[in-house]
């Protein structure tokens, strides 16, 4: 099959053919032909599927055949950023077609944002606060909208946003078509999409797997040196675009500092930094300024980075669901990609839930005994503050574990698999695709399979 099969305009044709796709996914297969016939749909995918092309596609090639000035398409995400991404895709496909988008999200001033509403606007993205606090300003008429998608509805349930996602519903005009998108589907969500569609079409792909085509591996290392094995394994395993997870802003941020100190060329994406802040780091780590960006869950999802070569679980992830949207970001689209995990004694039982509720075993390793933790090799753009910031090593703040710098042979306290601390294993160093274009690669299918039960939240997260 290819996207000529779906009678698609033109234009569309040849944005498609500019982003280098030569084949529709599964998920594109499955879901245009019924969107284009205008029927309601339910689109169980997680992220790295391609869902985003799935419903943007047959939606602009609708708003294309009546054009108008009124909002006609409607996109509500969760997160800034994957508005952001949808965004920035849809302007590509609508580039020849006279249609109009906008983003809308809070955390920037309202006032552009009203302005281009005024000007006439075709297809909104939006996160639902912004959205509602314009239209009580009635600075957007949701009165004309045709189309409503709900992407990663089980993501915006987990924020809160069920509330506003009803409010907003109600504004709609009642004869409209729907299409909502999530990975998973708690009852919650199950109760949202009966309510809100009609008849729908259902398109499964491998909700709850990981990703095909990254390897797995969790490290066994005691608290207090998780930040040595971090930077003893980004100078020595070759990573090339590392997404580090943390569970919390505090610490993403204190973290991203250690490494910029260490020499690396680091920052942090999350929810106390400015909107500002917030896409220079993510644009600044899609560029290749920095290689490493330590994140809270808020990059979990949908965001789209082309050539992630590592994902490293510096923190636990809670459920089984982060824990693939976590590692999904790594080995996009048909890439490979490794994912580590950094798993303490006390991670132990949520290690088994995670590989029960995954039905697979994760590859263990012992930490390695760390040396001296090595700065990287001086890099022609490194963030660094001073020349002396290349060679020092970080201390652990206070509070931490009172070990203030690495010390040889005391690498492994806690061993979570119940051994000995082991010696150090067979490093393989990997060199890992780090193409940044927009994406070309050909796509790879993930299995089919169940879906997974959700695994019930071990600790509190909730931060952004
Ligand atoms: P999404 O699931 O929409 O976030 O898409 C994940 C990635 O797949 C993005 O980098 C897309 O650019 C890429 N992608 C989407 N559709 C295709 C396709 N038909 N062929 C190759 N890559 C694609």
């Amino acid at each position: 099959m290819n996207f000529n099969d779906f009678q698609l305009n033109n234009h569309l044709i040849q944005a498609i053919q500019q982003c280098g796709y030569t084949a529709p996914t599964p998920i594109q297969q499955q879901a245009i032909p019924s969107i284009l016939a205008g029927r309601d749909l339910l689109g169980l995918a997680q992220t790295g599927t391609g869902k985003t092309a799935a419903f943007i596609l047959p939606t602009v090639q609708r708003l294309m055949a009546a054009p108008g000035t009124q909002v006609r398409a409607l996109v509500v995400a969760p997160t800034r950023e994957l508005a952001e991404q949808i965004h920035a895709f849809t302007q590509t496909m609508i580039r020849q077609t006279g249609l109009r988008s906008l983003a809308v999200y809070g955390g920037v001033s309202k006032s552009a944002q009203i302005a281009k509403l005024r000007q006439g606007v075709d297809l909104v993205i939006a996160c639902p606060g912004r959205l509602l606090d314009l239209h009580h300003d009635q600075a957007i008429d949701l009165s004309r909208v045709e189309v409503l998608i709900l992407d990663e509805a089980d993501h915006m349930f987990d924020q809160g946003f069920l509330p506003d996602i009803r409010r907003i519903v109600r504004q709609l005009p009642l004869k409209r078509q729907n299409l909502v998108f999530s990975a998973t589907m708690p009852d919650a969500i199950k109760h949202l999409a009966e309510n809100i569609l009609n008849n729908p079409a259902t398109v499964r792909i491998n909700p709850s797997r990981p990703v095909q085509g990254i390897a797995h591996r969790l490290i066994a290392v005691a608290q207090n040196q998780k930040t040595n094995l971090l930077m003893h394994l980004l100078s020595e395993e070759s990573m090339a675009t590392t997404l580090v997870f943390t569970r919390t802003k505090h610490k993403a941020k204190q973290l991203a500092q250690k490494l910029v100190t260490a020499g690396f060329k680091a920052t942090s994406l999350q929810g106390n930094l400015s909107q500002n802040r917030r896409q220079e780091a993510l644009a600044g780590f899609k560029s290749g300024t920095y290689t490493v960006l330590v994140a809270t869950d808020i990059a979990a999802r949908g965001i789209d980075v082309t050539g992630i070569s590592h994902v490293i679980n510096f923190d636990m992830p809670d459920t089984a669901e982060t824990y693939i949207h976590r590692t999904g970001r790594t080995g996009r689209a048909g890439r490979l990609g490794e994912a580590l995990t950094f798993a303490t004694g006390e991670d132990q039982q949520l290690v088994r839930v995670i590989e029960r509720s995954l039905d697979t075993s994760i590859s263990r390793q012992d930490a390695p005994k760390l040396p001296e933790v090595s700065a990287p090799r001086p890099h022609p753009v490194a963030v660094v503050k001073t020349p002396a910031a290349m060679h020092r090593v970080p201390r652990e703040s206070k509070k931490s574990s009172g070990i203030s710098r690495p010390r040889r042979g005391c690498a492994v306290q806690t061993n979570i698999f119940g051994l000995p601390a082991a010696a150090p294993p067979n490093k393989t160093k990997k060199r890992m695709p780090h193409d940044r274009a927009c994406v070309a690669a050909p796509y790879t299918a993930p299995d089919s399979g169940t879906t997974t039960n959700q695994v019930r939240s071990m600790r509190a997260t909730k931060e952004e």
